[in-house]
Formats: C-alpha cells, structure tokens, sequence
C-alpha cells in the first residue's frame, strides 16, 4: 500500500507541485488547505508523513504543529514544515514545536521527495529498535514513550528525543553542540541555552531519579551508566 502524505497548504500552485512530484515517487497524497482542516485531516486519515505550510488560514502552521504534537494520536506522525522565511529564529520555532524536518521555500520538489523519503526511512528504522532498558528506564521507541519504574512519563517530543539520547549515549557526556546537533536538528549551534532549559524540565519530570542526568560542568550532560547509592 502506498504511503500518504497529507500536504497542508494553501497555495494552489505549491500544492499542484508537491502533488505532482509526490504522485510521480509513488506517494498518495491528501490535500488540505486551511490549518484546522489540516489538523482534522491529520487526526482522522493518520497520513505517514505531513508537509505543514507555515502561513495558512484559521490556524497557523506553528498551531497545527504544536496541537499534532501534544495529541497522542498524532504526535509520532513526521512532520515537515515549509516556509518562506529562513530566519534562524524561525527554525528554533519549528524545531521546539517538534517539526521533524524543515525545508525553506523556494524549494526544490525533488529535494522535498527526497526529504520525506530519508524521513520515512529514519522512522522505520527507529520503530525497528528493539526497546532498551536501563534499571528503572524502558524506552520504547516504537510507542514513542519512556517508562520510568513502570510508569509512562509524561514528556514531549523534544524531551523524549533528548532523553533516548541521552541513555542510549549512557556514560559518555554529550556537549550541548552535540545535542542541539542531535536533537534539534540545527547546524549550528545558534543557542545552547535551549539544551539546558530542556535539561531542567526533563529533570523535573524525573523526580527523584533526576541525578541519573549529570552535569559536566564546562562539557555537557550524561546519563549516569550506573546508579549512585
Ligand atoms: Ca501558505
């Protein structure tokens, strides 16, 4: 069966390209062209990839990002937000609000295929990883969830990407370079300060587990490969 990307879009003129271009690499496709049907589409047809427009109607792109993430239903779902700008502080937005992967317009149609491609390729791969387990933590990658003595910890896209990270990477610090690299997806790193904001919510969340998240200080951040008596 083919896989479906569901564009969310309002330009006609892009639509027709990417539906176009899509069709021709053998996707189905499904069109939205306003944010909240964008949104409603997504949670009724659970398409295998979104291309979420960032300038749409009704509900912005960042909106629909934010709400896809925060549903359990659709937050494994990859998205690829699409955008005319290319600031920096643009790409730090889509990249907090969980956007999987970020093509700046103009773009290329097949450089798009290609990105939804290596996008599919990336999950399927993660979903085949077996699930680890160190002490108290099961991380289980197919699920997109984290279990921390039996318990589903409640953690965000973000979180639950820098903290399978950070375990599957046990005992060896990470800088914050690293993980904004990693993690975020940047290429530079535009600010580190991000990474230790998440390290602080995540250590919220762990309660009093939190030690197992060590600071190096000057370097980065490790999981502790051993428990501390
Ligand atoms: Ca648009």
């Amino acid at each position: 069966m083919a896989e479906t990307v569901l564009i969310v879009e309002d330009e006609q003129d892009v639509v027709d390209l990417l539906r176009y271009n899509l069709n021709r690499a053998g996707f189905s496709v499904s069109i939205a062209e306003t944010g909240l049907k964008g949104l409603a589409k997504a949670r009724a047809e659970r398409p295998d990839v979104i291309v979420l427009d960032l300038m749409l109607p009704e509900m912005t792109g960042e909106k629909v990002c934010k709400a896809l993430k925060e549903d359990s239903s659709t937050v494994a779902i990859p998205v690829i937000m699409l955008t005319a700008k290319d600031q920096p502080s643009d790409r730090i937005t889509g990249f907090e609000l969980g956007a999987d992967d970020y093509v700046p317009k103009p773009f290329s149609p097949r450089e798009l295929v290609l990105r939804v491609q290596a996008l599919l390729r990336r999950l399927q791969t993660s979903q085949r990883a077996e699930t680890i387990e160190v002490d108290s933590f099961v991380v289980d990658k197919g699920a997109f969830e984290i279990r921390l003595g039996g318990r589903r910890l409640d953690l965000t896209t973000t979180e639950f990407k820098l903290l399978t990270l950070l375990i599957e990477r046990r005992g060896r610090t990470q800088t914050r370079e690293t993980l904004l690299f990693d993690v975020w997806g940047y290429q530079n790193a535009i600010d580190t300060r991000t990474v230790d904001t998440h390290m602080r919510r995540l250590r919220e969340k762990l309660g009093g587990h939190a030690t197992r998240l060590e600071t190096a200080r000057g370097e980065g951040y490790r999981f502790s490969a051993t428990t501390r008596p």
